[in-house]
């Protein structure tokens, strides 16, 4: 069956009541029409499932969709047996079936009645039901929540891995990819994982006009700044993330003493409290939830109007997506980050306990995150930019939204600086993170710099008229300019690229304002 020969616009309408298809879903439906592989990149609640549960509504055979919790596929086959008046049109296939449940199933599958059917991938590489599924046609495979494969994403798991090998004794049927993670890195290794480097990616912007970004210093008075702007916006739902269930019980005790609806909300609380301040949350019984990352999977409320980060989360995808849960209305939503270097330390000895290769992930992560909050630059520039897109300020949606554009610090120009800079990452071959590279600028010397005997290099020191913070401000900026660009394979070496060779060549105004200067407080900032 070919998209031309379907009226797909028709078929929206009557499956799921819609008139229009929303952002790239039409392009990317028409894409599994055609059995292409497909990869898909849309923030949350930017209408994947319906890029998939579509066309296999409207195609012969069963779809496989593979996914990482039985709760969400529960959901979701609620959602499609709601759109039927068959049972059958969905199923999920999980070891918790009983031997009639699964007979069920299959009855369903092999008369053709079924068009979705979930798994989750551990229960996929099961010889009875790998066997059962190679007899049966297959539409396609949909891997939802594809991020899961990298171990640069937020949820890796290992069963993932797997996947590629097990769909391929399925047959010759396209994949379909989909993830709201959108690092080019984990982009990169979801399709080589899936050994599907032929497929059409379709991916929105990642851009929240809505929301406004701020930073700010974590000083000792923490409690009274955060009651000062929860009284600003007096009457107005917010969730304050802490890293910690203690910091999250002290906040929300603070807070209520204050005189503000707050309640807490971790792991550690009995699911029954848990689902209660989660409800009184919902209904506005309550203004403010203080939460550990335990809150917020699949809370729907449209008109939070603030997230507050009392502690830096551990990665720009974890910002992005708690900060993501502001303004879903599309009104205002205001996304404001303590930051304390001293939190970024307690990060990094709570990482040293891990095995060697998470622990190298997790710094690399770790310093996105303090590259984000001490930048200068507008904030929302760098968290697209760290998503792989380009943003302009001046014509972008959103453009004016955060404190730095709106609170500008003096920009210099810095043309002589960028040459001296892409130079030296040039000459030293790119050997080097961020770090060696602004050491080799100031004359610093380490065990690395000295293995790679740069410190006897005719530029070594080649920029000790300015300090340490000067040049990684700047390196930052050209990062997001594109003039060099970080290896996130090598956790973060960085490369001259075209661009900035052609800038060597041709030096043009480059203006920079310095990083700012977060002046800490003592005995704050309590983390796991
Ligand atoms: P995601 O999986 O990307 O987070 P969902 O698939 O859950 O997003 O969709 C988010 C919301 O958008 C759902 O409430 C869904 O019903 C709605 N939605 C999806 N497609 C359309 C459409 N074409 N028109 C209107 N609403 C849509």
């Amino acid at each position: 069956m070919n998209s031309n020969e379907i009226d797909i616009h028709k078929e929206l309408k009557k499956y799921f009541g819609f008139n229009q298809f929303k952002g790239l879903q039409e392009q990317v439906i028409k894409s599994i029409l055609n059995k292409e592989n497909t990869f898909v990149i849309m923030p949350t609640g930017g209408g994947k499932s319906l890029c998939y549960q579509l066309p296999a509504l409207i195609q012969e055979g069963t779809a496989i969709v593979v996914s990482p919790l039985i709760a969400l596929m529960k959901n979701q086959v609620d959602a499609i047996r709601s759109l039927s008046s068959e049972n059958g049109i969905a199923h999920v296939l999980n070891s918790s079936l009983t031997k009639t449940e699964i007979a069920q199933v299959k009855k369903d599958i092999t008369s053709g009645l079924t068009k979705l059917l979930y798994v989750a991938p551990e229960s996929l590489t099961k010889e009875e039901y790998l066997n059962f599924l190679q007899t049966v046609p297959i539409s396609f495979v949909a891997i939802d929540e594809a991020h899961c494969i990298s171990e640069w994403g937020h949820d890796f798991r290992p069963e993932y891995r797997n996947l590629k090998g097990i769909i391929k004794q399925l047959g010759d049927v396209s994949i379909i990819g989909l993830t709201a993670t959108a690092t080019p890195k984990v982009q990169e290794d979801i399709l080589k994982n899936l050994d599907m480097s032929d497929a059409t990616t379709y991916k929105a912007s990642f851009n929240r006009a809505n929301l406004y970004y701020e930073v700010r210093t974590k000083t000792k008075n923490i409690e009274s700044d955060i009651i000062r702007f929860i009284k600003q916006h007096k009457g107005k739902s917010g969730i304050i993330y802490c890293l910690s269930r203690k910091k999250v019980e002290a906040i929300a005790e603070v807070l209520q003493v204050n005189g503000i609806s707050a309640v807490p909300y971790h792991a550690g609380l009995d699911a029954k409290t848990r689902a209660k301040h989660q409800d009184m949350f919902l209904m506005e019984d309550v203004d403010v939830v203080v939460a550990t990352i335990a809150f917020g999977m699949g809370i729907d409320k449209p008109d939070v109007r603030f997230v507050i980060h009392h502690d830096i989360p551990k990665s720009l995808e974890s910002y992005y997506q708690e900060t993501g849960r502001a303004g879903r209305d599309g009104g205002e939503g205001h996304c404001l980050a303590y930051y304390s270097y001293k939190d970024v330390e307690k990060l990094e000895k709570f990482l040293s306990g891990k095995p060697v290769a998470e622990q190298e992930i997790g710094f690399a992560l770790l310093q996105e995150v303090v590259a984000y909050a001490e930048t200068s630059m507008s904030r929302r520039k760098f968290l697209l930019h760290y998503f792989g897109e380009e943003f302009d300020n001046e014509t972008g949606d959103g453009g004016d939204m955060d404190d730095n554009v709106r609170n500008p610090k003096i920009k210099v120009e810095a043309k002589d600086q960028v040459v001296k800079l892409l130079e030296v990452v040039r000459d030293t071959k790119h050997i080097y993170k961020s770090k060696e590279v602004v050491f080799t600028l100031i004359g610093r010397v380490n065990a690395v710099i000295k293995a790679h005997r740069t410190d006897v290099q005719p530029f070594f020191g080649s920029g000790v008229d300015h300090d340490d913070k000067y040049w990684m401000a700047l390196l930052r900026q050209v990062l997001v300019d594109g003039l060099l660009s970080k290896d996130i394979e090598t956790y973060g070496i960085v490369k001259i690229t075209k661009k900035g060779l052609d800038f060597i060549k041709k030096p043009t105004s480059f203006m920079m304002s310095e990083d700012h200067e977060y002046n800490e407080s003592e005995d704050e900032a309590i983390v796991t």
